[in-house]
């Protein structure tokens, strides 16, 4: 029975796991190497429990126990020790996280589970920098964490079936409702999610119709709470970008190529939501107007 988590990474998605585990009673380190983010993320976590307690869904004694479970570490050593599981949700960079799950694999005991919250890294390579290929598995969870029921649960070329029903019983009484996959380019949420937004921005680009006429289609027309451009400006753009680009170069289909319009947007630093302006202009007090892009 697992009681205590490590995280790593504190930033969107490491603070929301962190939040999550300890509402459920586990034992969380959240680790991070900058301590601007660890301050951060706990404020974010406060602020999520205040918003839980002001819409009468948890106590404000719920409140105190959760924060209570969650400890902070700058050192990744420190707060790794007799942990049963990491879930790791640092930067999304293929060095750093092999880096991470070399030095997780020599310093964690031989029972502990390494998993992963990458959106597009391959979970096979990075359990390939282990020497514990079937402890190494996929936990992808959807942000905002608290929110969103999904958790993608991705099984490595060598992830064994009892890591991966443990981890699958163990999203459970989290309260998310896991789904399997295999570890493909993508897996299952982005590959066919990217797709979407990228035909999106292509439809944009051809000057088919403006954002808003594109959002409303998918908003009104096919019942999607946020439109596709709002979506990937949620999202940030440079992430869906690295992802196509991940499933681009690993399937080799040029269906996955990223419309040049999305790679022109983040090589001119429109990343969406995190920079202020993407599809959208979020530097106004009117957030998310329209900048109405036309592309004619
Ligand atoms: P983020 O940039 O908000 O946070 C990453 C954090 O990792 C930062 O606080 C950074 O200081 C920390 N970090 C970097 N190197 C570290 C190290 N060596 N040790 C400890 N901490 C380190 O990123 P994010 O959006 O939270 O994404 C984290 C992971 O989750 C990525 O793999 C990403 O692909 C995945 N993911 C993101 C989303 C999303 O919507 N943002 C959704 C699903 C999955």
């Amino acid at each position: 029975m697992m009681k205590k988590v490590a995280v790593i990474g504190a930033g969107t998605m490491g603070n929301g796991i962190a939040h999550v585990f300890a509402q459920n009673e586990y034992n969380v380190n959240l680790i991070d190497i900058s301590q601007e983010s660890l301050d951060r993320g706990l404020s974010t976590i406060i602020r999520n429990l205040d918003r839980m307690i002001a819409k009468e869904k948890i106590s404000e004694a719920n409140k105190t126990q959760t924060l209570a479970k969650i400890s902070t570490y700058n050192d990744l050593s420190e707060g790794i020790s007799n942990v049963d599981l990491v879930v790791e949700a640092a930067t999304e960079q293929l060095e750093l996280k092999l880096r991470i799950f070399k030095e997780l694999d020599a310093l964690c005991t031989k029972n502990t589970i390494l998993a992963t919250n990458t959106s597009s890294i391959s979970i096979t390579q990075i359990a390939a920098a282990t020497e514990r290929p079937e402890k190494v598995i996929g936990m992808h969870f959807m942000n905002p964490v608290p929110i969103m029921k999904l958790v993608e649960i991705i099984r490595g070329y060598s992830t064994s079936d009892e890591t991966t029903s443990t981890i699958m019983e163990l999203a459970k009484r989290l309260g998310k409702t896991p789904t399997e996959v295999n570890d493909y380019p993508g897996f299952v949420a982005n590959r066919i999610l990217m797709p979407m937004i990228n035909e999106a921005i292509e439809t944009l680009y051809n000057g088919v119709a403006g954002v808003a006429e594109i959002d409303t289609v998918m908003k009104l027309g096919m019942a999607h709470p946020m439109g596709p451009l709002q979506l990937a400006d949620f999202i940030g753009l440079d992430v869906c970008l690295s992802i196509l680009n991940v499933m681009y170069d690993g399937f080799k289909n040029p269906k996955y190529a990223p419309c040049p319009l999305l790679v022109n947007m983040v090589m001119a630093n429109k990343l969406g939501v995190k920079s202020g302006e993407g599809f959208y202009d979020y530097t106004t007090s009117n957030k998310a107007e329209n900048i109405s892009l036309q592309f004619k």
